[in-house]
């Protein structure tokens, strides 16, 4: 679907292919298994390949055996939601920034009130977006898709507690110019199932650039796209849940190392390499980051799949895992149909 559309609306789509590498003979087997789910999904082209094909394919890549999917395109996700918002516009509705909801409740007339407080200053768009707005918004029902947030704005509409949102650093560095051309696709390592998010990958973007990344590391803020970023009550919010514990039980030894390759570079290059050896920590700089939204049980267990509750007139969407991003018009259609069904 989002193929489609930004062919339509002539928005950046780039088929540059992706490569999920084998490097060591226990990933081989992971792969095969990743290359039986993939047919019975109807992945489209997907084949598997060696290490001569490997090189056809990304000429500075190495590894045992490797999936390559022809099909897997990238984006500008700026692009495509400036475009779905101009839809919105276009089609009468309004959107409105800034308007960090606060409260939810029944409004006299039936529906719901929703309630904003005037943004932190820090949550002001700093490109000049909508003026700091506050107010309320009477609407007769509520899709909650909050994100990093989506646990706490679904409580304030009568959602249950669990699952807790536990925010995830992930940060990435950019590979140098003169170096960005020895990767042409995406460059993936198998996934461990265990933690299908995590792996230190090869991003090409539309802008020719290069990223390596991300990491995983516990953020100290829901929104702590800094590592100096610290909000203690977010943080207290996290500890007080008994699933985040449980899961520091099962995890540690994995944290310590997404930790030790946050700190050093070299680590983390260390990582990639195995993947691209021409490319090592001398060739990339630290570029921006990432938080990702890991929805948690309240066992420990890590949601890994979509989460959609229904309350009343509310619809939470609690856990929107990647690639919801590239799913997100499939996500919407499903929505769409859950409040149908209900209306019948
Ligand atoms: C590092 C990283 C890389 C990723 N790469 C990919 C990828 O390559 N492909 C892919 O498909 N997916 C990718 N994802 C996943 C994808 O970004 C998410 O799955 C998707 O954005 C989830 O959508 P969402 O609507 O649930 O949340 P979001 O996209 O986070 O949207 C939530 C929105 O709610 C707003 N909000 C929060 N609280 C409030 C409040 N109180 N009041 C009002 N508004 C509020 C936020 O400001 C935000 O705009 C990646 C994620 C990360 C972290």
């Amino acid at each position: 679907m989002l193929r489609e559309y930004c062919l339509e609306r002539k928005l950046p789509y780039d088929e540059c292919g992706k490569l999920v590498v084998a490097v060591d003979p226990g990933e081989v087997t992971r792969l095969d298994a990743l290359a039986e789910r993939a047919a019975a999904n109807s992945v489209p082209g997907l084949r598997r390949v060696g290490p001569a094909e490997i090189r056809d394919l990304e000429p500075y890549a190495t590894g045992l055996a490797a999936l390559h999917s022809p099909r897997t395109a990238i984006t500008d996700y700026v692009a495509v939601a400036r475009a779905f918002a101009e839809e919105i516009e276009a089609a009468g509705g309004e959107i409105r920034l800034n308007f960090p909801v606060r409260r939810v409740t029944p409004a006299p007339g039936g529906g719901l009130l929703i309630s904003a407080r005037p943004p932190h200053r820090s949550a002001v768009a700093p490109s000049g977006g909508a003026a700091a707005a506050g107010g309320d918004v009477a609407v007769d029902e509520l899709i909650v898709c909050a994100g990093l947030q989506s646990d706490l704005v679904a409580g304030l509409a009568g959602d249950e507690a669990g699952p807790r949102i536990v925010p995830f650093r992930g940060a990435y560095m950019r590979v140098v110019r003169a170096k960005a051309d020895l990767v042409r696709g995406l460059i993936y390592p198998v996934p461990d199932p265990r933690y299908p998010f995590l792996g230190v990958h090869f991003t090409r973007r539309v802008d020719g650039s290069v990223e390596v990344g991300p990491n995983a590391v516990l953020a100290t803020a829901r929104e702590g796209y800094r590592l100096a970023d610290l909000s203690l009550r977010e943080v207290y919010g996290i500890a007080s849940w008994p699933g985040a514990w449980r899961m520091a039980g099962k995890h540690w030894r994995t944290g310590v190392r997404e930790i030790y390759g946050s700190l050093s570079v070299r680590a983390y290059m260390r990582a990639a390499r195995r993947y691209v050896p021409l490319i090592g920590a001398g060739d990339v700089v630290r570029a921006g980051a990432g938080v990702r939204a890991q929805a948690l049980d309240r066992d420990g267990s890590l949601v890994d799949d979509f989460r959609i509750h229904r309350v009343g007139t509310v619809t939470a969407v609690r856990n929107a895992p990647s690639p919801a991003a590239t799913s997100s018009m499939a996500i919407a259609e499903h929505v769409v149909n859950i409040l149908e069904e209900q209306r019948q």
